[in-house]
């Protein structure tokens, strides 16, 4: 049971106390007391270090599309290991993964890989200021693109700071550069008025526009077909770039978010999924955009360094991922995740709790109220007005992870591939389970 004072991982716990701040590199791994240590994985099930079993509901936050040390992947990086690791020269395994994502995703024409998420939103945010000239960028309040200065403004404001619903304040959290601050414009979710107002207001200084299709931290709210199609005139009308950041919700189609919706921004970030398990970050748009960005032979706009870019062991499971992860392996794990859906809104119904599912394919959100989430500060305001929100989120989520789901305890569950309609409904025997032993007094 968790948690234990006697467990493998509550001492390995105490013994990372003493060399990183909180015992940690990742904040969103830690949960309260204590997290749990993983010894290995195989297909979508985990083994602590105590060794109990679990099924990987979060994938590495998506990363893991495949679940764990899949053979075809493992293969890949075995037989890559024993030519090389790292070199300061290309390899061929980059041109076969650049291939098969522009391939299939209608904006990425061209791509140029990076090792994180976080790098590909930073050089698609700095490809568009290349481009245009112009320094602001423009995103949605409480959207996450990753760590660092400039979309990190105004990821978790607070109403004391966050200025007018419709104009909201750029507020920039502790160790974010107060230039990075000025230069941000912060659109409200889905209001297509004032997103067009405040986007004309800045239509000179602005160099681009940051949209995660499926935002995930504002509960996989969808933007809205509205909010994209004035994003998309108004960036175009204005000289602007749209960037969209499919790091994450990539997942959402065969042919990532933009073929699923039908809008194809000027430039895509994009990381996770791509990598097959290992770090990755990546770039694209149209080849007139990126060769006169990046091509060296003509005086590159940007200079893109990298020591691991495009290093051959990340290009070969990638390339091993995206070849396994065709079009009726997307369908079918689409396919999963809407038994999932509806099988918790089932559970909702016959149980009588109050919740709420959402998400799209492979990706479900799973939180415990149902007032509308429609943008980062309404889910705020339910998260401050009834704490019993997050308090049965932690309930559920400690249920779960003791009866062998392990999931993300702010209610997000990714699937992976491995994954049958047995796992699903394990996790649902498991969800029914934990919601009808959920305290009285915590509802
Ligand atoms: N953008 C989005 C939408 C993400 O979800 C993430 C990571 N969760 C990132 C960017 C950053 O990716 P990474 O963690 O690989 O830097």
């Amino acid at each position: 049971m968790y948690p234990d004072k006697q467990s493998k991982s509550a001492a390995l716990y105490q013994r990372a106390l003493s060399v990183m701040p909180g015992g940690n590199s990742r904040h969103t791994v830690y949960f309260p007391p204590y997290p749990i240590y993983v010894e290995r994985g195989q297909g979508c099930r985990i083994w602590d270090v105590d060794g109990v079993e679990r099924i990987d509901c979060i994938n590495n936050y998506s990363a893991l599309i495949h679940g764990h040390c899949h053979p075809q992947i493992v293969e890949a990086l075995r037989e890559q290991a024993g030519k090389i690791l790292s070199v300061a020269l290309p390899t061929e395994a980059e041109i076969r993964l650049a291939e098969l994502v522009t391939e299939r995703v209608p904006g990425v024409e061209q791509i140029r890989f990076a090792n994180s998420g976080t790098e590909g939103v930073m050089f698609a945010v700095m490809a568009a200021r290349a481009a245009t000239g112009r320094n602001k960028i423009a995103k949605v309040e409480g959207a996450y693109h990753g760590s660092y200065d400039t979309v990190e403004v105004s990821l978790y404001p607070t109403p004391d700071a966050w200025g007018p619903d419709d104009a909201p304040q750029g507020v920039a959290p502790s160790g974010v550069h107060e230039g990075a601050r000025a230069n941000t414009i912060v659109l409200p979710a889905n209001n297509v008025e004032a997103g067009r107002r405040i986007l004309r207001q800045h239509g000179d200084d602005l160099a681009g526009v940051t949209i995660d299709p499926l935002t995930k931290n504002l509960g996989f709210l969808r933007v809205t077909p509205e909010f994209l199609s004035m994003v998309r005139e108004e960036t175009r009308a204005l000289g602007a770039m749209l960037i969209f950041d499919e790091v994450y919700s990539f997942r959402m189609g065969f042919n990532g978010a933009q073929g699923e919706l039908g809008v194809i921004p000027d430039l895509t970030a994009l990381g996770k999924v791509i990598g097959g398990g290992m770090p990755i970050g990546a770039v694209g748009g149209s080849r007139a955009l990126m060769e006169d960005l990046f091509d060296p032979r003509g005086g590159a706009k940007l200079s893109h360094g990298g020591t691991f870019n495009a290093n051959p062991m990340t290009m070969v499971a990638g390339a091993a991922a995206m070849e396994l992860y065709d079009r009726p392996a997307h369908d079918r794990l689409a396919r999963l995740g809407e038994r999932l859906r509806a099988g918790l809104r089932e559970l909702l119904k016959i149980t009588g709790r109050p919740g709420t599912v959402t998400g799209a394919a492979s990706m479900v959100g799973f939180f415990h109220t149902e007032s509308p989430i429609t943008d980062y500060r309404s889910m705020l305001h339910t998260m401050m007005t009834d704490p019993s929100v997050g308090r049965l989120a932690n309930e559920f989520f400690r249920h779960m992870l003791n009866h062998g789901v392990y999931m993300a305890n702010h209610g997000f569950m990714v699937l992976s591939t491995p994954m049958t309609e047995a796992d699903i409904d394990f996790i649902l025997d498991k969800a029914e389970l934990s919601l009808r032993s959920m305290s009285a007094e915590a509802a």
